[in-house]
């Protein structure tokens, strides 16, 4: 054996299972196919306003030829532009009629880097929810096996946030809240008021508020609210691999890194029952080349982690590696976006926010849990939301030149409010990644093919998610209130999970209650496929408290033998 673990991906989940296993004192290759990344030396984010090129917008010819899709994300621009890849080289499939926005970053820390960084915690109403309505799988785990990883995660994370005693939205260990402005409250008195049953509340965010000296340690410093996190923080403010875990990995002597090597496949050892081997094509030379070790973790993201078992076909597996169930990239689910509502407020126009909060305020889910009364759909959605004073928001809304420009940006225009829904999205089987059998990519790997479309339940909660948004805010005073959509693709809310699920039944699932195959007994898979389904909350705090628990039971099996 090369190593005692081998983890493919160095993005969040990737980047926590390294953590783990090398602090349990678990010999670990970590396998990247991007770029190296060197932490705080490639960041723009001291880059001043006038050294970003186009004041962040990049060219509609380049995207259209490089970035058709990753462009379209609210945070591409040209001073993170480096942190997505080009859709030109790294193509996919879907129907012509069915779009799914594939939203990917190829470099060491993957989408850690540019990700919203909103952290929330499931509840039982998500575990549960499969066992109540029948829509969706049984999850093998409920809210109290997963409570002290979420623990664990946020306090080495760093997560600011405040309590509330919500049951669908649990407490946390958090740093101090960022706080509302004073429209944010305003908006918060008036919805509850009205509604008692929801709650609005500041967002919680893995931003280092008050960092703990094992923060310190790591190199890691207090957020300065300078709300230009999508290019890298030097100040390894907020969470990301290479602010936190990696390092954290590196100083126990135990985490060797390779990056620009792409994961093609994994063996089979039919004998043992095992993997026995990682096979890597270099991405500069093309070169391959095998790593074994004793146990695999997958951290690939959920389509990347699909396609490396798809690809993984065996005499003894021949629809893809760990998949006698047939469930390998199935259930992809997504949240649905492009719901909620903006609106502007005529009040208020002698107040300010200090500094740039690079965060918002959340109301978390309600429907189906404390109201519901003429609810015709499963499930539910929850609002982040974002307030700024139109003319004065970041990057400057405002055109001219000269005098009248100047003149323009002496008041900052009105506030304005934006509730942006995240509904829930059932699994169904036919939702599915699959490779292409026609055509590869430029190391010789079948492209992936993605059909995906959201259904009838997502239609109507989305629906009742833009009424409910545009009620609250013309309750709260709010004035020229739009609705946000068209509701977007699949893929563009970036929260792609489910297609190797965790389950109690071999026959249906890929994963058991520990994130280990069913089928594979040294193989493990951490990042949003394991979902077994997507509840309303950003998915990547469960996947770290998920990745977290799994890295810990299997050093407890290498100690052991078992593996
Ligand atoms: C703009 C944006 C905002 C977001 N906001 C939020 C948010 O607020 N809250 C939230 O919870 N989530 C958010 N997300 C989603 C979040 O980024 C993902 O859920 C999370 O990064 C998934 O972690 P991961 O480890 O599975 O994948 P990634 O972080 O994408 O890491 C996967 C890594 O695997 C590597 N890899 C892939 N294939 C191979 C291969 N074959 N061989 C070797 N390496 C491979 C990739 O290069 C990458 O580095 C956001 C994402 C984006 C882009
Ligand atoms: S707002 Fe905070 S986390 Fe974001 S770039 Fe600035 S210091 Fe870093």
């Amino acid at each position: 054996m090369d190593f005692d673990a081998i983890v493919v991906g160095s993005g969040i989940t990737g980047g926590w299972v390294a953590k783990e296993l090398c602090e349990r004192g678990v010999k670990t290759l970590l396998l990247e196919r991007g770029r190296n990344v060197e932490h705080k030396v490639d960041y723009l984010d001291f880059a001043a306003p006038w050294q970003v090129p186009n004041r962040g917008r990049v060219p509609e010819e380049e995207k259209a030829q490089h970035y058709a899709i990753q462009g379209t994300n609210y945070a591409f621009n040209s001073a993170s532009k480096q942190w997505w890849v080009r859709d030109s080289e790294h193509p996919y499939s879907t129907p012509p009629d069915r779009p799914f926005s594939w939203i990917r970053g190829y470099h060491l820390g993957g989408r850690s880097i540019t990700w919203g960084r909103q952290t929330y915690r499931l509840s039982d109403y998500d575990f549960g929810a499969g066992r109540r309505d029948g829509k969706s799988i049984d999850w093998p785990i409920r809210y109290a096996d997963l409570s002290p990883w979420y623990d664990r995660v946020e306090r080495f994370a760093g997560v600011s946030g405040s309590n509330e005693g919500l049951e669908q939205l649990p407490d946390g260990q958090f740093m101090a809240p960022m706080g509302l402005n004073c429209l944010e409250r305003a908006f918060k008195d008036k919805v509850e008021e009205i509604h008692p049953t929801r709650r609005v509340t500041v967002a919680r965010c893995a931003h280092l508020t008050e960092p703990t000296a094992e923060h310190i340690a790591l190199g890691r410093g207090p957020c300065q609210m300078r709300n230009v996190c999508d290019r890298g923080c030097g100040y390894g403010a907020y969470f990301s691999s290479l602010s936190a875990t990696l390092p954290a990995a590196k100083k126990t002597g135990n985490l060797t890194i390779v990056t620009d090597a792409i994961v093609e496949r994994l063996d089979y050892d039919h004998a043992k029952r095992r993997v026995s081997g990682v096979r890597v094509i270099d991405a500069n030379t093309r070169q391959g080349k095998s790593y074994q070790a004793r146990v695999v973790f997958l951290c690939a993201s959920t389509i990347g982690t699909a396609q490396i078992l798809l690809s993984s076909r065996s005499e003894f597996f021949p629809n893809g590696l760990a998949n006698r169930s047939d469930a390998v990239g199935r259930y992809l689910m997504d949240h649905v976006v492009g719901l909620g509502a903006v609106g502007t407020h005529p009040g208020f126009l002698d107040r300010y926010y200090y500094g740039r909060r690079p965060s918002g305020f959340y109301l978390p889910r309600y429907a189906n849990i404390t109201e519901n009364e003429d609810v015709d759909f499963l499930r539910g959605f929850a609002f982040q939301g974002y307030t700024s004073r139109s003319s004065w928001s970041r990057g400057g809304n405002e055109v001219g030149v000269g005098a009248e420009l100047k003149q323009k940006l002496r008041t900052p225009g009105r506030w304005e409010m934006r509730l942006v829904g995240f509904g829930e999205m059932l699994p169904r089987a036919d939702n599915r990644v699959t490779l292409d059998e026609k055509r590869i990519d430029k190391w010789g790997i079948p492209l992936v093919h993605i059909d995906c479309t959201h259904g009838e339940n997502e239609r109507l909660l989305g629906e009742r998610a833009n009424r409910d948004a545009a009620a609250m805010l013309a309750a709260a005073g709010f004035e020229n209130i739009q609705a946000n959509g068209p509701v977007r693709p699949p893929g563009h809310s970036v929260h792609e999970m489910g297609t190797a699920r965790m389950g109690l039944d071999p026959a249906t699932s890929v994963l058991n209650r520990y994130n280990r195959t069913h089928d594979v007994a040294n193989l493990f898979v951490t990042d949003g496929s394991c979902m077994a389904s997507s509840g309303t909350a950003n998915p990547s705090l469960t996947y770290m408290a998920l990745s977290a628990r799994a890295a810990n039971y299997a050093a407890d099996l290498l100690t052991s033998g078992e593996i």
